[in-house]
């Protein structure tokens, strides 16, 4: 078999964990908790699953290669054109066109240790070098494991074509605020594209986290990703998106695949946008619970990254690998974050206070 190109033979696959009713087969259980994937625990708006239901009686259609209704949607709220978005299956594929579009064998993306798994995914399966600035250290004061944007900064040259920022980052749960992300942006080179990756907007609550789709008059190389995967309980649709300046867009749409996106996601992730009681109900639900967990993880003595997202990182303080298998076993399906360089850690997505309980219950037997 001939070899594949260098940057793939180096990678893992992306490892995402069993579907909960295979598990439950195989440990002979019922109503197990899935609390791996950093998903919305009070499902998807009621109107957007009565969106979808309704698109689904034109599935013999393709779907509107150009998300027209959607992308006019995502316009007005970000107070951008239609022209400055890109749809995409999931955000992760916002990031892989990315990557399609301005890397290859010669070039680097930079990105920073601990960052999301998809970024050395997508540069090394283009062959490009995926150059990893170190992160701040275990013991910073309030961003433990963040990104060190010094560090990246140190690390852009000329190959340098794509910085890769995640705010907050998955799976730290750390953020990067205004003023220091804005003033790294800035620094870069023009000929640099800079993603930042705000999966988790809508949780964060801290007052000096910047919307940054704000700043694209500013900064013609900027792009920002967002997804419905997470507030919007959207994650088995697949639909996220970038805004970007419109020459930007314009190169990510010529790489594109003409129908990406779904009718279905399409149809969902629109009506998803009016229920905005969902939204606030899900961040009201997720305040509580990062709370909650938190406090439980560092009673119990355990180091907990403070996180801003919708799941919480925390140190086993021992080989997290029969903790997980513990826990498995009471039904509760939590992520082990080694391959992020996170080595005796464990993540945890922030849910309802029952699922938190039991959580919480199955990690102190595991510990015992
Ligand atoms: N960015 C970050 C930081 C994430 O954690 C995730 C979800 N795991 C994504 C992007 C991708 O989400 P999706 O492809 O579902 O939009």
């Amino acid at each position: 078999v001939t070899l594949a190109v260098a940057g793939v033979q180096g990678l893992s696959p992306y490892q995402p964990g069993k579907p909960v009713a295979t598990l439950e087969r195989e440990l002979g259980i019922t109503q197990a908790v899935k609390l791996a994937s950093n998903e919305n625990p009070l499902g998807p708006s009621p109107l957007a699953v009565e969106a979808g239901r309704a698109a689904l009686a034109d599935a013999h259609v393709y779907p509107d290669g150009n998300g027209f209704e959607l992308k006019a949607r995502l316009a007005e709220r970000h107070g951008v054109t239609p022209e400055q978005i890109t749809l995409g299956n999931g955000s992760n594929e916002v990031l892989e066109l990315v990557a399609r579009t301005w890397l290859a064998p010669g070039r680097a993306a930079v990105f920073s240790a601990h960052a999301f798994a998809v970024y050395p995914l997508v540069t090394q399966a283009v062959d490009a070098e995926a150059r990893v600035a170190a992160a701040l250290p275990a013991d910073h004061p309030e961003q433990p494991f963040g990104h060190d944007l010094d560090a990246m900064q140190a690390r852009v040259d000329g190959d340098v074509r794509v910085v890769f920022v995640a705010n907050p980052n998955n799976p730290t749960g750390t953020w990067l605020d205004a003023a220091a992300l804005e003033a790294f942006v800035a620094a870069m080179p023009v000929t640099t594209v800079v993603v930042i990756d705000e999966a988790y907007f809508e949780y964060v609550e801290e007052a000096e986290y910047p919307d940054t789709t704000q700043w694209l008059d500013r900064y013609p190389n900027l792009i920002v990703t967002r997804t419905f995967s997470k507030i919007q309980g959207l994650a088995g649709l697949r639909l996220g998106y970038a805004v970007s300046s419109p020459a930007i867009a314009d190169l990510l749409n010529r790489v594109r695949q003409p129908f990406n996106v779904n009718a279905i996601a399409q149809a969902a992730g629109l009506a998803a946008l009016d229920d905005h009681e969902h939204v606030e109900k899900s961040v009201a639900i997720n305040r509580e619970g990062v709370r909650q967990v938190s406090a439980a993880l560092r009673e119990l003595g355990l180091r907990v990254i403070p996180s801003v997202g919708n799941f919480v990182t925390f140190d086993t303080g021992r080989d997290p690998g029969p903790v997980y298998d513990a826990m498995l076993r009471d039904g509760v399906i939590t992520r082990p974050v080694e391959n992020y360089g996170l080595p005796g850690h464990l993540r945890v997505t922030v849910s309802t206070r029952a699922d938190n309980d039991r959580f919480l219950a199955a990690l102190k037997k595991a510990l015992a």
